[in-house]
């Protein structure tokens, strides 16, 4: 007869096992084809070959840019070879921002010295009068303290420098909590007689690279320039204005608004064998500012839709639903693909959920899921990506270009990566190639591929 403790160390392996295996077993039909997809976008290095390519041979691709088109061209015939299904365009009209030949800033030393300060017109802005604009700088950290100032502001170019927040772990968060000042400082600075807006550039990385981005003017205000200055440049500014004594600067550029042009949303699928007119979208955008290569924002997030599309066809895994890559135009200054996609009607087909890659490049952690619904049913398949770290699945989430979809009630996702590096380069000349990690990048490719899949095999 075996002996009381045997039985009990028996008995308690056996519930055990039993809990482990009640844990697991929901994950377990995807748990070999993720490690596969995986396995295939590390050992290719397919995405990286792609985003390469978009880097270096077309670039920077601002909407309405001979770049941009390119772009367009370049995405068509990236997924015709790959063989994707019904690969089309889908036109669209998008602004035509132009930064112009030149732009350049720089504080007068009362010695008549010139001191040089790194700028970078912002998207959509006017450009400054012929012959540039010299005025007294005005610092404020908020529109609340600008307001206060009122007519101090008269005649001054106003200076907003307040930094995305260090003491945020999320810096998606920091740069919510500071964009207001580079989309709106033009219009606060009018309103109080401002001559123009000079932002301090939404970024994490102490350096001497202004970060463009949107800012918009409002019709009732008159219009004035704005520009963003580098980080180095902006400390140097405060520095010398809590010096006291009055701080002149100069600055200069020729941007302006052109007609719209005709460009188009860029898409390709794969059909799904059993409810083809179910349809996953995945997708980023393919338009980018006018600096560094765009590659973190976001050729990343296009190249790892195609990659993902790619990986399921080479695994020859077949999904019953339709995914369907979609790389959109225009996010950065309009949004207009994003709004064309969702407002072109589309007879027969039910869009089941849409996901957004427009994070960065970087290590994915998970998924952000933006109806409580959807992540009650994808929650239980979380664990199928914890070997690559991308289980963390959080309620929550979406994505610019994929917005307007959610006026149809459709749930909004998006592959979360890890977030510390991404505004390093946003927006600016760091935005390059250098900047992407090619093993980060395809594992992104590879979580957006399995996460798609297992929408499109078990259904919303
Ligand atoms: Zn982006």
């Amino acid at each position: 007869m075996r002996s009381r403790p045997f039985l009990l160390i028996l008995l308690s392996h056996i519930i055990l096992s039993a809990a482990l295996v009640a844990q697991t077993q929901g994950s377990e039909p995807y748990d070999s084809l993720a490690h596969q997809t995986v396995k295939e976008a590390l050992g290719s290095n397919k995405a990286y070959e792609m985003l390469s390519d978009l880097c270096t041979n077309v670039g920077h691709r601002l909407s309405g840019s001979p770049a941009a088109a390119k772009a367009v061209q370049w995405a068509e015939k990236k997924m015709q070879e790959l063989g994707f299904d019904n690969v089309h365009l889908e036109p669209v009209m998008v602004p035509h921002w132009v930064r112009g030949p030149f732009e350049r800033a720089y504080v007068l030393n009362p010695s008549g010295k010139r001191e040089n300060l790194a700028i970078a017109a912002l998207g959509g802005t006017i450009g400054t009068p012929k012959g540039g604009i010299t005025a007294e700088v005005l610092e404020v950290k908020s529109f609340e303290e600008l307001h206060k100032l009122g007519e101090k502001a008269k005649g001054k170019i106003v200076f907003f420098s307040r930094p995305m927040d260090r003491t945020l772990v999320n810096t998606f968060e920091a740069y919510g909590r500071a964009v207001d000042q580079r989309g709106a400082g033009a219009v606060e600075a009018a309103k109080v007689g401002g001559v123009a807006a000079l932002v301090r550039s939404m970024t994490t990385r102490r350096d001497n690279v202004p970060h463009t981005g949107a800012m918009h003017y409002d019709d009732s205000v008159k219009k004035v320039p704005a520009a963003a200055v580098s980080i180095i440049g902006a400390e140097r500014l405060s520095a010398l204005v809590a010096s006291g004594t009055p701080v002149r600067v100069h600055m200069e550029f020729s941007a302006q608004t052109l007609p719209d042009v005709e460009s188009a949303n860029v898409i390709g699928e794969l059909r799904g064998t059993e409810k083809p007119e179910e349809v996953i979208v995945i997708g980023g955008h393919l338009d980018s500012w006018d600096k560094g290569q765009g590659a973190n924002d976001d050729g990343a997030g296009c190249v790892q839709s195609i990659e993902a599309l790619r990986l399921l066809k080479t695994l020859g895994l077949k999904p019953k639903r339709t995914i369907r890559a979609v790389m959109f135009m225009n996010e950065e200054n309009g949004l207009r693909g994003g709004i064309a996609y969702a407002e072109k009607q589309r007879p027969g087909e039910k869009a089941v959920a849409a996901i957004e890659s427009d994070m960065g490049s970087f290590q994915p952690v998970g998924f952000g899921i933006g109806d409580s619904a959807a992540y009650e049913k994808l929650l239980p398949w979380a664990p199928v990506f914890r070997f690559l770290n991308a289980d963390h699945f959080q309620l929550g989430g979406g994505g610019a270009d994929i917005s307007p979809l959610a006026r149809q009630g459709v749930p909004l996702m998006d592959l979360i990566p890890e977030v510390q590096r991404y505004f390093d380069y946003h927006h600016s000349d760091n935005d390059t190639i250098e900047g992407v990690n090619e093993r980060e990048l395809a594992l992104g490719a590879a979580a957006l591929a399995i996460f798609s899949y297992i929408i499109a095999q078990e259904g919303l």
